[in-house]
């Protein structure tokens, strides 16, 4: 039995950035344990627009290379518009005092540099690929068996396995789970005209449409969500009707889209752990919380998540102080804004599919409203690029850089 002072199950993003952070925070020997081990597929299209908080969690664990690497793309303006009536929002990273709004960045390109950092670091076992199997509780320790059959212990265990976790199942933490009876379409696509490093939203009835600015100047990564039947017959649709449609749906923007690659469907969901924390268990990431993509903020939280609990529990190792109670410092500090999150999420998706004319206009009026406001704007800026959290103070202080008033 091979003894540690932490398991993390899980090496997507969430994971990796948790291992990480205690690697730099703390003196614990630290057990990874992964389905999979992180490579780049060429086949792989997934992308996430990345914050600014989450852009300083890389800076702060020396990867600054992650936002310049081969595939990301820093955006430097965000525009949003609705269907059917005009209504528009447009920020400027300029504007605000910044020289980008985020990175758009291929989620393998993002484990795999997070996994380079720590792979051959003497205070991390890897164990991976393997999958955990069996869980108990004894002596004050958490025991657990992978799929070969070998055991690790450890004191603390934190599950960032993803929305189905095994870790919150196995310990018996809650979930609510509910549909959004929607699916989300991901694809490559070329573009007549180049984006412009602008990230681009637009509410339609069916559902919001994402083009998130690639390297190439011509190319971009589209979400595409819509209401369950519409998704499949887009997915159905041959490359031709699908491009015309894409076209059409983004008002042209970009001019004639066309495919550059297959289309994957993901069914959305909105699910929210009923507590973050059980006795010395901690879950984090889409093991916690799976919000609507349409913001792009469901990662953002999951390395915030990572940042905090690290924090708090480096903190307590620190000052040799009980662990629970910075557990139960993680979860109050990350199960609040997660919440509302989930919640923004849900009001904004069925807000914007309602096409009540009087509902559609005051909408229109209410984002040209904001747009004109520069207060307004940067009170919504701030949110968006996670400046409003309160980042732990090591993160906070590299190089996050201040909004003016
Ligand atoms: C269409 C779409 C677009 C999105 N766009 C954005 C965006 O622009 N910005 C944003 O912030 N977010 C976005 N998201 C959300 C984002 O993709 C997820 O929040 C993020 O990938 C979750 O990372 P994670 O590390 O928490 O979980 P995962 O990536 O699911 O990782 C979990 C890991 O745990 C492993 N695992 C599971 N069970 C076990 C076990 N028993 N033993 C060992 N290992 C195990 C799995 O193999 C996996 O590697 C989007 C989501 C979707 C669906």
């Amino acid at each position: 039995m091979k003894e540690h002072d932490v398991i993390i199950v899980g090496t997507g993003m969430a994971g990796l950035c948790l291992a990480n952070l205690l690697v730099k925070q703390t003196k614990f020997k630290v057990a990874l344990v992964g389905a999979q081990v992180p490579e780049i597929d060429s086949k792989c299209i997934r992308v996430c627009a990345f914050n600014k908080a989450s852009i300083n969690i890389f800076n702060y664990l020396g990867l600054e290379n992650i936002v310049m690497s081969k595939g990301s793309c820093c955006y430097q303006n965000v525009t949003v518009r609705q269907d059917h009536m005009s209504g528009e929002l447009n920020f400027n990273a300029t504007e605000l005092g910044f020289a980008n709004l985020g990175a758009v960045i291929a989620n393998q390109q993002v484990e795999l540099a997070l996994w380079n950092n720590i792979k051959e670091n003497e205070r991390i076992s890897i164990y991976c690929p393997s999958q955990a199997q069996h869980w108990c509780y004894k002596n004050n320790k958490h025991h657990i068996t992978l799929e070969d059959g070998s055991n690790i212990s450890a004191t603390l265990l934190f599950g960032a396995d993803g929305k189905k976790s095994w870790v919150r199942d196995a310990v018996g933490i809650d979930v609510t789970t509910s549909s959004y009876n929607q699916a989300a379409i991901v694809a490559t696509i070329a573009t007549e005209k180049p984006h412009q490093h602008t990230a681009w939203q637009k509410f339609l009835a069916t559902g919001p449409l994402a083009l998130l600015p690639l390297t190439d100047s011509n190319k971009v990564s589209i979400v595409w969500s819509a209401n369950t039947d519409y998704a499949e017959y887009l997915m159905k649709a041959s490359d031709e009707e699908f491009a015309t449609l894409l076209s059409k749906a983004a008002d042209f923007c970009l001019g004639d889209l066309k495919l550059d690659s297959k289309r994957f469907s993901f069914p959305l969901i909105s699910q929210h752990a009923k507590q973050y924390v059980k006795r010395s268990v901690a879950i984090l990431g889409d093991a916690a919380h799976v919000a609507h993509p349409l913001a792009g903020q469901g990662v953002n939280a999951g390395l915030l998540d990572a940042a905090v609990l690290a924090e708090t529990i480096s903190a307590a190792a620190n000052q040799d102080s009980d662990f629970q109670r910075a557990l139960i410092s993680y979860q109050k500090q990350r199960r609040g804004l997660n919440t509302g999150l989930i919640f923004a999420m849900s009001q904004l998706k069925n807000i914007f599919s309602n096409s009540n004319y009087l509902l559609s206009n005051s909408r229109g009026f209410g984002m040209n409203l904001i747009n004109k406001s520069s207060f307004a704007k940067k009170v919504l800026a701030k949110h968006a690029l996670g400046i409003t959290n309160n980042l732990p103070k090591e993160i906070e202080l590299h190089n996050l850089g201040t909004m003016p008033d």
